[in-house]
Formats: structure tokens, C-alpha cells, sequence
């Protein structure tokens, strides 16, 4: 199936084998980011721009990795003067899963809407615009060329440079645009529908990875959890609704990987168990249904709260983010906060609209790459996985 490429082949990151089991623990998403590294171009408003000190710096953000179209201006990698998102979840929805075909063709005729509305609502110019950021992998390649072209054109049409982000590290930088942001180094979850791992984050351009699922990210054991379940795509959102009504406590899941005194994961025997659960003790009972959602839900949530605790303490970190699609549901909010109070641990959980894929973290996170001095080139191309 379409939509089981399309993951399996995000599961395969840098440093890691093709099983998915991470092979070195050394500069992850840092050597996709080092290829941008590029003196910034020698003349442009983005240059006059940086030399007046107090002035702000807009970025306009650009997101089209999967399923969303997104743009958003940020001032300062901080402030989100405008984020628009156009999801494109009713035209998957009849196929159970994302189509990277039809993905592409809705980015397109989306983009330069999306775009223009995200500039009308921050209430600036166009050329107030200092420089471009857009996501340039891991993702769905057809996809990601949209955005990513579109950003080029753009950029040398207003004369501003552009810097290629990648999509995991955008999602680490969606706590900075909340009031109180972690402080450097903490420990990052990072749960969506392609990927699941922890982080350790020296800086906003430096992140090393500690472990990664080796099968389903969380967010994908969500999704097939909810088809098999019969309640449709995606599926996060409704099995977070239904598992409130359900106790977590009826029906035990395996926590896999649990016992492991490493920051690797494993969802897919979750899911596995709960079809066999399902095919023992068919019913089309909503008290059955939401008890399976809750117990399901509390098996990946107890996995995912124990590792990330673990991980800051092993790194001796004060702070945890947690973030990515998975990040919204509120099992896994409530526990994280819930297990850090009372060991000296400040949990960072974005708004839930800062959660899953968006603009504004790309935003957030090219502000830092900019700062640091890198920008992408015309020639340089999108990336579908992490790979060395
Ligand atoms: P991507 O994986 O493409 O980066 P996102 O970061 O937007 O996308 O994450 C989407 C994933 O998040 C989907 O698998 C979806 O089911 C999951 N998700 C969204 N809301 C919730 C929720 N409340 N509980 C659990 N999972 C959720
Ligand atoms: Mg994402």
C-alpha cells in the first residue's frame, strides 16, 4: 500500500540500519543541514535588513512534507504573526491513508493561496519579507518539491535568501514559539505519524539522536489502530476522544520495550495485539470500542512517558519537550506533566495547532539557520529520508 511506503520508508533515518535500528548516535539531522551551510549572498534586503540591529527579521515558512499545505509569517523565530494551514485529510480520507500523488496535485493548486493569505494576515508587505524557509525533507519527495521549488522561485523573486529546513528539527523548534521555551540542552520526544524518537538538543541547529522506533512511529500505530477499529483516518484525534470515555485498565496491551535501558521504541506488537484482541472479541460495542482505544492509548503513552523521563535524567536535563503530531494527544500531556512533577523536570508541550505539521516551526527553525549563516542554492535538492 501506498501509505506503508511511504512510512516505512521515512522509519529508515540517518544513522540507522535497514531494520531502522539506529547505528550511530553522532550528528543526525546535523549533516543534512551542514550540506546547506552557503555564505549568504552578497547583496539583497536580507543583508540591509541584518545590518540594522534592532530591526526584526520576518520569515515566511513553507511546509508541504505530507498531507499539508502550510505557510506562516514569524518574527524573530519566536512571534507567529500569521499561520495558515490547508489540510488535505478529506481527499485521503476514502484511501485510509495519505496518496503521495494526489498529495503533489493539491499542493500545487493550494500553494500560491496559502502563501498569499499567510502574508495578508501577518499584515506585512511582501517586501518586508527578510528570507524563506521551507522543508525540504524528510517527506514525500513529490510533495516536498512543491513547496521547496515554490520557495525558490520565490525567494529570487523578492531577493531574499532561502534556507532549506529539515522537517524533524522544525518540529523541535515548535516549542520556541511558546511563551516560556526550554532552555539548552533538553531532551526532545518527537511522536508524528512518519517518525518517532528522542533527541538530545544542544542548540537549535544541533541535534543528536538517542533512539527511534525500529518498526511504526506511534502516530502511524494510531492510524492503523483506528482503521482496524473502523474509526477512519487519521486516527490520533478520535481514539484520544474515544479512550476519555473508556477504562485504560479493562483490556492490558504490551508495552514493548519498556523493560530496554535504551531510547529505542517498537509499536507495531501494539497494534498487532489489538487486532488479535479484536478478532477474539468481535463486537461492534462503543463501551468495548473505547475500552480497547484507552488501553491501547495508555500502552503507548506509558512507553512513551517512561522513555523520555528516562533520557533527561540519564543527560542529566532540566527541561523535556514534547512535540509532533502525537504530542496533541492529551494522554500523553497529562502523563508527561504528570511523571516530571516531583523530579525537578519543566515539561514543553506546544499548543496543539503547533503540534502537527505547520508552518510556523519551519519559520522558527530557519530563523536559527539564517542566523547561523547558512542558505540553500538554486540547484539544491529535496530529501525523502535522513539518509547518510
Ligand atoms: P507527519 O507525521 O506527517 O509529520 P504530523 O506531525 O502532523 O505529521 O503528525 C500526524 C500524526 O499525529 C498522525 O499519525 C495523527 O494520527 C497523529 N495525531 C494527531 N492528533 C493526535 C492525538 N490527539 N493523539 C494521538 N495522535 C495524534
Ligand atoms: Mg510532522
Amino acid at each position: 500500500m501506498i501509505l506503508g511506503e511511504y512510512r516505512a520508508e521515512n522509519k529508515n533515518l540517518k544513522g540507522s540500519s535497514s531494520t531502522g535500528h539506529p547505528t550511530s548516535n553522532e550528528g543526525y539531522l546535523n549533516d543534512e543541514i551542514e550540506s546547506n551551510r552557503l555564505p549568504l549572498k552578497p547583496a539583497g534586503r536580507y543583508q540591509k535588513t541584518r545590518s540594522t540591529q534592532a530591526s526584526p527579521m520576518y520569515i515566511l515558512g513553507i511546509e508541504t512534507s505530507c498531507d499539508e499545505t502550510a505557510a506562516a509569517i514569524v518574527q524573530d523565530g519566536t512571534a507567529v504573526l500569521s499561520s495558515k494551514i490547508s489540510s488535505q485529510i478529506s481527499i485521503h480520507h476514502p484511501y485510509g491513508g495519505v496518496v503521495p500523488e494526489l498529495a503533489s496535485r493539491k499542493h500545487i493548486e493550494s500553494i500560491v493561496t496559502v502563501v498569499d493569505e499567510a502574508i495578508s494576515e501577518s499584515g506585512l508587505k511582501k517586501n518586508q519579507i527578510d528570507a524563506l524557509a521551507a522543508t525540504r525533507g524528510p517527506g514525500l519527495v513529490g510533495a516536498l518539491l512543491v513547496g521547496f521549488s515554490f520557495a525558490k522561485a520565490y525567494a529570487y523573486s523578492l531577493d531574499v535568501p532561502l534556507v532549506g529546513v529539515n522537517h524533524l528539527e522544525s518540529h523541535i523548534n515548535s516549542v520556541f514559539l511558546e511563551p516560556q521555551p526550554p532552555a539548552f540542552p533538553f531532551v526532545a520526544l518527537l511522536a508524528s505519524g512518519g517518525h518517532t524518537g528522542i533527541y538530545y538538543v544542544t542548540s537549535h541547529t544541533s541535534v543528536e539522536l538517542m533512539g527511534q522506533t525500529r518498526d511504526d512511529a506511534a502516530g502511524e500505530a494510531f492510524d492503523k489502530v483506528a482503521k482496524l477499529l473502523g474509526l477512519g483516518y487519521p486516527g490520533g484525534g478520535v481514539i484520544d476522544r474515544l479512550a476519555r470515555e473508556g477504562n485504560p485498565q479493562k483490556i492490558v496491551f504490551t508495552r514493548p520495550y519498556l523493560d530496554k535501558s535504551d531510547f529505542d521504541f517498537s509499536f507495531s506488537g501494539i497494534k498487532t495485539a489489538v487486532r488479535h484482541y479484536v478478532d477474539k472479541h468481535p463486537s461492534d460495542d462503543a463501551g468495548q470500542i473505547a475500552d480497547i482505544a484507552a488501553g491501547f492509548q495508555a500502552a503507548v503513552v506509558e512507553v512513551l512517558t517512561y522513555k523520555v523521563i528516562h533520557a533527561a535524567q540519564i543527560k542529566d536535563c532540566e527541561h523535556i519537550a514534547v512535540v509532533g503530531g502525537v504530542a496533541a494527544n492529551s494522554g500523553l500531556r497529562n502523563s508527561v506533566r504528570r511523571d516530571a512533577r516531583g523530579r525537578g523536570l519543566k515539561v514543553h508541550i506546544p499548543s496543539v495547532k503547533l503540534c502537527g505539521d505547520n508552518a510556523a516551526m519551519v519559520a522558527a527553525a530557519g530563523f536559527h539557520h539564517i542566523k547561523a549563516g547558512m542558505q540553500s542554492r538554486l540547484e539544491d535538492d529535496v530529501f525523502s529520508r535522513n539518509t547518510v
